[in-house]
């Protein structure tokens, strides 16, 4: 028997998961929540967790395995890069050559290849992370050079506005660029994944292309 908080979480992840075409990966957001939480998401059919931080996600790592797949969707830090090199399975938050260099060579010392999105910064906005859109070709073409990294698409927050239409333009803007990257045909390049879409806006992230969204808080409940 689940506790009533548990039995939420179970039956908000059957009914996210219920909104969500086949095609598109639900990522749960699961930044501050216990243990008991996630592994409630688990077996309500949660596939793939994400992190904002390397170290709050290890012991859950730790404890839940690879029973899913473990995403780190905060921005890595470059002194983490060998922490998640080894727990995780896809960092969605590539922005610059040095912190892709610096996953690489972890990478490469474990004999890895890590599958990474290199996330945009849509919105141009000053205090957010990721790359502008105007540096984003140079960005993959640079990061096409690392054997042991391959970019998988890309990761765009968008800017947080309270409707989600007003997202809209972002992720379209970022969906044109995943295609345009797409053409280019780059050795360690393969387009597959755009990872747009939180508890607010995934069905409209959805509309313009996304088949990634990161949902939290319709999840979890608020933080
Ligand atoms: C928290 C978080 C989310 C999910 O946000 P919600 O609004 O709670 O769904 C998605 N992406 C990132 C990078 C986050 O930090």
């Amino acid at each position: 028997m689940m506790n009533e908080p548990m039995n939420e979480i179970f039956e908000s992840v059957k009914q996210v998961l219920e909104t969500i075409p086949p095609h598109v990966t639900l990522v749960a957001a699961a930044k501050t929540r216990t243990l008991e939480e996630v592994e409630t998401a688990v077996q309500a059919g949660i596939t793939h967790i994400g992190y904002n931080y390397v170290q709050e996600a290890l012991p859950i790592i730790q404890a839940i395995g690879d029973r899913v797949q473990w995403h780190m969707i905060g921005h890595l830090q470059r002194n983490k890069a060998k922490v998640a090199a080894q727990r995780f399975d896809m960092v969605e938050t590539i922005d610059s050559l040095r912190l892709a260099e610096a996953l690489d060579r972890r990478c490469a010392a474990i004999g890895k290849k890590m599958p990474v999105l290199v996330e945009v910064n849509s919105g141009r906005e000053a205090n957010k992370t990721g790359v502008f859109p105007e540096d984003l070709d140079d960005l993959v073409r640079q990061i096409s050079q690392l054997n042991h990294i391959q970019v998988q698409g890309l990761m765009t927050m968008g800017p947080g506005f309270g409707d989600p239409e007003n997202a809209r333009p972002y992720f379209r803007a970022t969906r044109e660029a995943f295609e345009r990257l797409a053409s280019l045909n780059m050795p360690n390049v393969v387009m597959s994944a755009l990872s747009m879409g939180m508890s607010n806006s995934y069905l409209v992230a959805i509309e313009e292309g996304s088949t990634m969204v990161r949902i939290g808080t319709r999840l979890f409940g608020r933080r």
